[in-house]
């Protein structure tokens, strides 16, 4: 755990005006809830607030208050380097390194704006300033929570921000199944309640709104494409771009597939290998002791968490898959 005092957190907000909050490559649930969250937070503070993104992130996520604010660095690349020039204090959450912001991470790196680090993934880099970082914690949007927290302003905290808090730690810890849910966790999400926002409205909008496509996917991926590793506890998929194609593949679609090889006895290492941009992105989660941060950080150019981490390769899908099988065997 590393963070900086309050006071210190304090001092360095009132000194800025102009803020930028960034995350990572391919936002997930947590990444966009945390930098909305934060937004309307620092929006209370009669800051100016721009929020950006390296790429798109699903629709599932659209709903999300804020959401038409957000500048997408792949659409407006001009727009999103002056919103990080110009700012005199850069918020970077939900990730820990800038490699995980792909292009935008060079410019990211060259701003020279200080930067506060919200992030609960391992190891983090030495870029920021001010760091509010701990691993404990089961999402980046409960370490958010805590910071608004430990500012004095939780009072600040209404309907629309803790929608969007609760969104991230919903998605990151599976709708609260993961061991990284304590009772600090329930806490904050009795306290989020307590803004009359609707816990199921947001269920709602992430988890039962798939197009048809998307579970006819979800259908094929389980039906034809599962393998398990014959003697280890790992299963994996691959998906290559045409079977993708063919179900009309959208952003988004195969979020959360990687977890169903858990309802199989024994199985305590899941991966998902799917074509993507020229390249194959990696998922990989596990349970206790298999450290799946490691094996990505080791061998697919990647890291994360213990138990939920991501990678890549720029070898095919086969050879991927082979390398896998082969290192599988070696590391679990
Ligand atoms: P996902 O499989 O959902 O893309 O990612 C799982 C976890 O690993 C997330 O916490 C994500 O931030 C992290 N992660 C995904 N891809 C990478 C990567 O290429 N590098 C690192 N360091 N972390 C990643
Ligand atoms: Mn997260």
């Amino acid at each position: 755990m590393q963070k900086d005092s309050p006071s210190t957190l304090k001092k360095a907000l009132k000194k800025s005006h102009n803020i930028a909050i960034v995350t990572h490559w391919s936002p997930d649930g947590d990444a966009i809830g945390s930098s909305l969250a934060l937004y309307h937070y620092l929006l209370k503070l009669e800051k100016s607030v721009k929020v950006i993104v390296p790429n798109a992130y699903p629709d599932f996520l659209h709903w999300m208050p804020g959401n038409k604010q957000v500048i997408n660095f792949q659409d407006n690349e001009k727009k999103a380097e002056k919103a990080l020039n110009s700012a005199d204090l850069i918020f970077t959450l939900d990730f820990n390194s800038y490699k995980r912001l792909e292009k935008l991470g060079d410019i990211l790196e060259k701003a020279t704006a200080p930067k506060v680090l919200i992030d609960h993934h391992q190891q983090p880099d030495d870029y920021p300033a001010y760091y509010f970082h701990d691993v404990a914690a089961s999402s980046t949007c409960e370490l958010v929570f805590d910071f608004i927290a430990a500012l004095g302003d939780k009072a600040l905290i209404d309907k629309k921000i803790a929608a969007c808090i609760y969104t991230g730690i919903m998605t990151d810890t599976g709708s609260f199944r993961y061991p990284s849910v304590t009772a600090h966790t329930h806490y904050i999400v009795s306290e989020l309640l307590k803004t009359g926002m609707v816990h199921s409205d947001i269920h709602g909008e992430v988890y039962d709104s798939y197009s048809l496509n998307r579970l006819k996917l979800l259908g094929f991926a389980l039906n034809e494409k599962l393998k398990l590793v014959e003697g280890y506890p790992v299963a994996y998929f691959t998906l290559n771009e045409k079977e993708l194609n063919q179900f009309n593949y959208q952003k988004g679609d195969i979020e959360g597939l990687v977890n169903y090889p858990f309802s199989i006895k024994g199985i305590k290492v899941c991966a998902l290998f799917n074509e993507s941009d020229g390249y194959v992105k990696i998922s990989f989660r596990s349970k206790g002791k298999y450290d799946v941060n490691t094996f990505a950080r080791t061998y697919f150019n990647g890291g994360g968490h213990i138990n939920a981490a991501g990678g890549k390769s720029t070898e095919s899908l086969e050879k991927t898959e082979a390398r896998f099988v082969e290192l599988v065997k070696k590391f679990f």
